[in-house]
């Protein structure tokens, strides 16, 4: 509990002051909730006394259990307002906390987490440690005072009494501690199974086209039914051990009942004991036993709340490759970038993707680079955009190291368009919007758009501009979605622009007016086109070819074609092949 609340303790220092008015509530309700016993035996006294008259239950019953049942009805619903802001405020600052600590990461982090493993834990895990670390803590607290304030209480009746009612208590104790291993054990087996289903589902929801495609779905279903009975299955066995072990707890409790009225009986006759005493007391024994079930309870969806919060931190401790170092300064122009003697290798490779590269990009040029697949063309110019750590060789910036440099303010001079591209599920307007951080003017989007060569399609969506695209939206076709990514980084504008085989999905046409746009309006700005088709590298200034790691030919179209290696095969082929 203490290490929970350690590691909790950057909420609570924040917001203490809601903690402890929590806790000042808690203790007036577990004070307040005295008073009606003293009601009871005071009738009780009345009836044996023959005391009872109208005036007495006008005034001792009802004015009094009312006022009473106003000032617990006032502070109790205090108390839960209060602890549902606290709960609320908790929830937001974990989700903020979690989703900040996940942006930060780099692309190892992500083959180490997967999608649908952070989303379960963003959900359940989230919410379990929420739960825990406002309601729950408070109301193990709040259930701990209530003991201790009955169990002054009852001493005040009478000492024996008490002492030998509460002999059986601590057993419950020692259940809960056996208990606690097994439900933090099962818990862990219930998260880990619900991530595993979290990435079954998501990547079923996200790949439906090809399962349906290839009629996968029956083997897709049977997949998904595998998880959902595991989880299933542990659940059960959680449950079982919940089942098993409440009617323990309420026997104890029962037990503990049994010997205060046969104890109690026994002080009435033999001790004199006033009856009315006895009742106070059997009540006060009553609320007593109560919050050490609650407790029991409590306890053990705090235990399942520690194993959800050792997942969350797993995600926190999970450092990102890439860190800036301490005095990283920013950077706000890039001139030229040096990649010398540069290696590099993936970490869960044995082998080399980009070997021994010496490579110079000067400002104002454009660089093609071209290579057969999986030679290793993102890998280079993902370095750039520092989504990768440094291996071996060094990549300069301006003449100096690049790590020298914050890696946001890196990024902020380059507009990266990746083979993957990324529509959200927002205005086509928005999408591109995304480019640029500052506002922009509607004039600045059409240009943008205009450039990518991407205008003429506006018009034939629904809403234009407004049309939703992506997840929820319109489904725009591979080259609509190149051309919008273009876009995007069009309005960027930024010192180096890098297009990753952005040009794959467009016609010939649509690419030359683009290629087009990037020489007049990007004319003093470094460009660097990452293409399969020659075509869209021809009027580079310098190209690049990669095999297999290695620059293996380079040159402007002229030299390439002339040094009559793979360039030039290539170009030919393609020639070839657009005759057609
Ligand atoms: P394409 O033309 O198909 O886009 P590419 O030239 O861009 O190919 P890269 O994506 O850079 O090729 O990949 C180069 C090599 O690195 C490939 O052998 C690939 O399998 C490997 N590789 C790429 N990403 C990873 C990764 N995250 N982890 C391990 N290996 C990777
Ligand atoms: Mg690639």
């Amino acid at each position: 509990m203490f290490s929970f609340v350690k590691s909790m303790m950057w909420f609570i220092k924040k917001n203490w002051y809601f903690y402890v008015a929590i806790i000042l509530v808690g203790i007036s309700i577990s004070l307040a909730n005295l008073l009606p016993a003293t009601i009871v035996s005071s009738l009780t006294d009345a009836i044996e006394n023959n005391g009872i008259t109208k005036g007495f239950i006008l005034k001792n019953i009802l004015l009094y259990y009312l006022l009473i049942m106003f000032l617990i009805y006032l502070v109790s619903t205090t108390k839960r307002v209060l602890q549902n802001r606290l709960k609320v405020r908790l929830y937001y600052a974990l989700q903020v906390r979690y989703m900040e600590n996940i942006l930060v990461q780099d692309a190892s982090f992500f083959e180490h987490f997967q999608a649908g493993d952070l989303l379960t834990r963003a959900l359940g895990d989230v919410k379990s440690v929420n739960f825990s670390g406002s309601t729950r803590l408070l109301n193990i607290f709040s259930e701990f005072i209530t003991i201790v304030v009955t169990f002054v209480a009852m001493l005040f009746i009478s000492i024996p009494l008490t002492l030998f009612s509460v002999i059986p208590l601590p057993i419950i104790f020692f259940v809960n501690f056996y208990l606690k291993k097994k439900v933090k054990r099962n818990w862990r087996e219930v998260r880990e199974e619900a991530s595993k289903m979290g990435n079954v589902v998501l990547e079923s929801i996200t790949n439906v086209r090809t399962i349906r495609a290839f009629s996968k779905e029956e083997e897709n279903y049977q997949k998904n039914l595998k998880y959902s009975d595991q989880v299933y299955k542990i659940e059960r066995r959680n449950l079982k051990l919940n089942v098993v072990f409440q009617p323990i707890f309420n026997s104890i409790t029962a037990i503990a009942t049994i010997i205060a009225y046969a104890l109690g009986s026994y002080y009435i006759l033999e001790k004199g004991m006033p009856l009315e005493k006895f009742v106070q007391f059997s009540i006060y024994l009553t609320m007593f036993a109560s919050p050490l079930t609650n407790i029991g309870n409590l306890l053990n969806n705090f235990y399942q709340s520690l194993i959800s919060a050792d997942r969350i931190n797993e995600v926190y401790d999970a450092k990102s490759s890439v860190l800036d170092s301490a005095d990283a300064k920013p950077v706000n122009h890039i001139d030229t970038v040096e990649f010398r003697n540069f290696s590099f290798k993936y970490e869960n490779d044995n082998f080399y993707v980009l070997k021994n590269i010496n490579l110079t990009i000067k400002k104002g040029e454009t660089l093609g680079i071209v290579g057969r697949t999986g030679s290793g063309k993102s890998t280079l110019v993902r370095q750039l955009v520092r989504q990768l750590p440094i291996c071996k060789g060094e990549l300069f910036v301006n003449g100096k190291f690049i790590e020298d440099f914050n890696q946001e303010s890196v990024r902020s001079m380059i507009s990266y368009v990746p083979q993957e591209h990324i529509l959200f599920s927002r205005s086509v307007y928005q999408n591109v919007a995304l480019g640029k951080a500052d506002a922009t003017s509607d004039e600045e989007i059409r240009h943008a758009i205009e450039l990518a060569d991407f205008a003429k399609d506006i018009d034939a969506l629904p809403y234009g501009l407004d049309t939703i695209v992506g997840e929820y939206g319109v489904t725009l076709s591979g080259g609509q979605k190149q051309r919008l990514a273009i876009a995007r980084a069009f309005l960027k504008n930024s010192d180096i622009l890098i297009l990753d085989d952005s040009l794959s999905a467009v016609d010939g046409t649509t690419e030359a007016n683009i290629i087009k746009s990037l020489k007049e309006y990007r004319k003093n700005k470094t460009n660097i086109i990452v293409a399969h088709r020659l075509s869209a590298v021809m009027a580079a200034d310098h190209i690049i070819v990669l095999d297999d790691g290695i620059i293996v030919e380079e040159g402007t179209h002229e030299e390439l074609m002339k040094a009559k290696g793979w360039y030039y095969h290539q170009y030919l082929s393609q020639q070839m092949e657009d005759g057609e």
